[in-house]
Order: structure tokens, then C-alpha cells, then sequence
């Protein structure tokens, strides 16, 4: 399979390829589990893997109805680059950051340039229906339907807006203008990226340093960037928000790698003398790749041309055809990064292999990145405030919200990998759910108990809608690459 690939490095380092690739064994599992339960704190969990079916999620302590099941802080992850215009938040907690003045301006100033997100039309084609992890009370759904307006075109709803004067739009940006009661819905300040690329955007010093050292400081396009080529990156960047953003966090995961691993060089070179034998030597790194890799390696992975849903309008005769051109997409990606950050003692995770199979990774991932937008709360606040109150502030608030139109309230939307939540299976009849609740503000999934769970339970969520009828179901189902036998779709089924 890997004889006639357009990549050089699938044939180069096939073995280390396949040593990558090669599922981690139950105890690894068990034990890479045990470490990140125990510096997370979360309680009553074990991860434990079961034969052919994988991971499973298994409660270690009874959870009532409602209860808080899991909060899983992301392994790597990217805001959509189209939701970039919408949101601006923190590029490692997803927080919303600046002001509500800001937020607003920002977009409404962006929108007015031209840049809008309806990009989001085309890349939906390539992508994979995802399910929503967002609470499911009457105002959310409100939230998301607004959202699936704005996904299936900006366009269409920018006819009902009433455009602000720009110096209305500059005095939000510039804080001059202060909205009515906007301090009951304060922000975190802006703290820009310490590489100076003015791209990323942190709520914090903690998370710029976290973010920094983790994925950001090779995939800055500032001048303290430790790319080798930063024109290349910009390339590299430019590509994925005009074909498919999925390549962003795909690259992020490689950079996490990579950093990862010379950090661990580092340390191991402070702690020994120099090592002489240039065979060691190379064994010895390779089992430090592999170490930094280990995280990533959680996570169940296939190639993404493989994996990858066939869109409607593409007929089943051509599937062949469309599935070597996304191959080609990815290779045509993988190139340009490969000029950005190509590191020598990390070659084979610039295979296209091993990126094919993270971006692969992403693809079959069940949970979005969503975060509510403050901005939503706070004209929803302005809308229930006593009569004269009311009839004051939105003297100010109604021109505002006329220009922002339907989509005032879009909320922070991604592609993030969560390796707790990713290892939760899939049942028709769950009995737990992603959810989203009022004090949830920042990028991590939430898995509340649908039902009482009993110690010993294996923990499920639904991937899909689970009312859809057994064939629909099914038929989504193959997309992750499994025949449900949940005991509602043996009860239909057969
Ligand atoms: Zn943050
Ligand atoms: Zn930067
Ligand atoms: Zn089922």
C-alpha cells in the first residue's frame, strides 16, 4: 500500500510509520489514562480497553441524574478559521475575550471589509456531520439554529442588517463607546501573542505561555517564530482556510510532537553524559518520538481519504476519483508545512501516513469545540430588564443588534480532539450527554449524566441523533466506521 504513495517518507521510514501507527496496548492505555485522571482530578472514572471493542468509559462511583460526569480539557484544537470573523477569543481556553463592545465592533468592522464566513459554505461539502455538544434549553437551540443559518450562508441574512456608521464601529472597537450594563458581562483583557504574529490572542499571560510552548511557538508567523520559513507557514495557513481548516489543528498536533520530543531530548541530555554509539543514539530517539507521540497515539485514528464521508453531491461512481483528490489535498498541505517546520529527528510524522491519519483523527471525532457567546447573554439580559430600564438602554441596543442582524449570538465553534471524552462509546439509548451548562465558558467538553449511573456502568454518549429511525442511524454510524448493536438497534434491527 505504501510502494506507490506520492509521498517519499511513507517508503523511507515505513517501520517507524507502522510502529507510530500501531495501537497502544491495553496497560499503556490503562496507564497513560491513570496519569492525565490523576493530575486532572477528575474522580470516579476508569478508561479501560475491551478487546474488539476498544475504549470504553467505565463509572468507579454512582452519578445521579444531572450530575457532572466528566469536564475534558482538549489535547489540541482550533477555532474554525471562518468563525474567526464571529468570535474572538482566547487560542488555548477558547474563553471570549476584550468586551462585548469589542466583540461586536470587531465582527461588524471585519463584516464590513468583506471578510464573512461564507466560506463555511464550500468546506461544509468535505466535512463529516458533527455533533453538537451544545445545552439543549429552548434559548440554545434558538443558539444553534441561528448558527445553521449563518453555516448554510452569511449572505442570505446580510439583507435584514442596518449598517452602523463607522465611527460608531470605531468607538466600540476603541472602547469609547461603553454599552449599557456591558460591565455585568465583563471579559478577560486581551493579551496578544509573545511571537508577535498579532494572530493568536490569549485571555491570560498563563495560557499565551502554555499555548506558546505546547503547539504555538513553531506555527507562529511572528518574528520570534521558531519556523524555518515563515513565508512557507503563511502559505501553509492560507491553504487550509481556503480548502479545509481540519489541516490547522492536524498541524498543531504535529508541532505538539515535535516540541514535545525536544523537550524530552532535553531533559534526558541535562540528566546523562553525552551518548557515544551513534546506534543507541538514533534507538534512543526514536523511543523518545514515540514517547512525545503517546498522547496522540490515544486517540483511534484511520486515513482521512478513507475515513471520510462521501458528500451528496458526489455520485458513487466518482468516489474513487474523490477520494485520490482529497488524498492530494492533504499531500498539497502536508508540502507547505513541511517547508514551515520540518524537523530531521521527526521526519516520519511528516509522512503522508501519519499526517493523513491525524487529520483522520479529527475527522472521526464525535464532539465539536462550542462556547457559548457572552454576546448573546448580554442582549438577552438587555431584553428582560423592566419596562423604563429597557426602553433606556435599547435607545443604544437597537441600532446595535440591527446591524449585527440574525447572527448577533454566533457562538465559538471548532475542531478539537478530547482524549477522555474520545475514548466515551456510542449508544442509541445513552446514558450520558455533551452538554453545555451556563457556567461552562471555555473550550472543554462537558459530559453530564442523562440518567442514574451505577459503579461499574460503561458511561455512553449518542454520536448522532439517536431519534433519527434505525436505518438513518445506521447509515451515520458507518461513517465512524461501526454497526451499532446498542440494545435499541438490536431491539429494531432485527
Ligand atoms: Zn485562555
Ligand atoms: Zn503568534
Ligand atoms: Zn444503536
Amino acid at each position: 500500500m505504501t510502494k506507490n504513495s506520492i509521498c517519499s517518507l511513507d517508503i523511507e521510514f515505513s517501520d517507524k510509520i507502522e510502529a507510530l501507527l500501531k495501537p497502544p496496548s491495553p496497560q499503556q492505555v490503562q496507564e497513560y489514562f491513570a496519569q492525565l485522571i490523576a493530575t486532572r482530578q477528575c474522580r470516579g472514572l476508569t478508561i479501560k480497553q475491551n478487546g474488539d471493542f476498544g475504549k470504553g468509559v467505565y463509572a468507579d462511583i454512582e452519578f445521579r441524574e444531572g450530575e457532572l460526569v466528566l469536564k475534558d480539557q482538549m489535547l489540541v484544537g482550533s477555532q474554525h478559521s471562518s468563525n474567526k470573523v464571529d468570535c474572538l477569543v482566547c487560542s488555548y481556553c477558547f474563553r471570549f475575550i476584550g468586551s462585548i463592545e469589542l466583540q461586536i465592533g470587531r465582527k461588524l468592522y471585519l463584516q464590513d471589509l468583506g471578510i464573512s464566513s461564507s466560506k463555511e459554505c464550500v468546506l461544509e461539502t468535505y466535512s463529516q456531520p458533527s455533533k453538537q455538544c451544545c445545552a439543549d434549553d429552548s434559548s440554545n437551540e434558538d443558539f444553534m439554529t441561528d448558527n445553521d443559518d449563518l453555516v448554510a450562508c452569511t449572505s442570505s441574512s446580510q439583507n435584514d442588517k442596518i449598517p452602523l456608521p463607522k465611527e460608531v464601529i470605531q468607538s466600540l472597537m476603541n472602547g469609547n463607546l461603553v454599552l449599557p450594563y456591558s460591565k455585568q458581562f465583563s471579559l478577560p483583557t486581551v493579551v496578544s501573542c509573545p511571537g508577535g504574529c498579532g494572530e493568536a490572542y490569549y485571555c491570560s499571560e498563563s495560557c499565551a505561555k502554555v499555548d506558546w510552548e505546547l503547539f504555538h511557538s513553531l506555527l507562529c508567523t511572528g518574528e520570534r517564530s521558531g519556523s524555518s520559513c515563515r513565508e512557507a507557514l503563511v502559505k501553509f495557513i492560507q491553504h487550509a482556510n481556503e480548502t479545509n481548516d481540519i489541516f490547522i489543528p492536524a498541524a498543531k498536533a504535529i508541532s505538539f510532537t515535535i516540541l514535545k520530543y525536544k523537550k524530552l531530548k532535553a531533559a534526558k541530555l541535562e540528566g546523562k553524559e553525552q551518548c557515544t554509539n551513534p546506534n543507541t543514539l538514533e534507538d534512543s530517539s526514536f523511543s523518545m518520538l514515540l514517547e512525545a507521540w503517546r498522547p496522540i497515539s490515544m486517540g483511534y485514528k484511520r486515513r482521512w481519504w478513507d475515513c471520510i464521508a462521501l458528500p451528496d453531491d458526489v455520485d458513487y461512481s466518482d468516489e474513487a476519483s474523490f477520494r485520490m483528490q482529497i488524498r492530494e489535498l492533504a499531500f498539497m498541505s502536508l508540502q507547505l508545512l513541511k517547508e514551515s517546520i520540518f524537523d530531521k529527528e521527526c521526519a516520519p510524522l511528516f509522512s503522508l501516513e501519519i499526517y493523513g491519519h491525524i487529520i483522520g483523527m479529527f475527522e472521526l471525532n464525535n464532539l465539536d469545540l462550542v462556547v457559548a457567546s457572552p454576546v448573546e447573554d448580554y442582549f438577552l439580559y438587555i431584553d428582560d430588564l423592566p419596562y423604563p430600564e429597557k426602553e433606556e438602554a435599547e435607545k443604544i441596543t437597537r441600532q446595535i443588534l440591527d446591524a449585527l442582524g440574525d447572527d448577533y449570538s454566533v457562538c465559538c465553534q471548532g475542531t478539537a480532539f478530547f482524549p477522555m471524552q474520545s475514548c466515551m462509546n456510542h449508544s442509541c439509548h445513552p446514558n450520558a450527554k455533551a452538554f453545555k451548562r451556563e457556567e461552562d465558558r471555555d473550550g472543554q467538553a462537558i459530559i453530564i449524566a442523562l440518567q442514574s449511573i451505577s459503579k461499574g456502568d460503561e458511561i455512553t454518549i449518542s454520536y448522532i441523533d439517536e431519534d433519527l429511525p434505525f436505518e438513518e442511524r445506521q447509515a451515520l454510524l458507518a461513517d465512524y466506521g461501526f454497526k451499532c448493536r446498542c440494545p435499541k438497534c438490536t431491539g429494531e434491527g432485527d
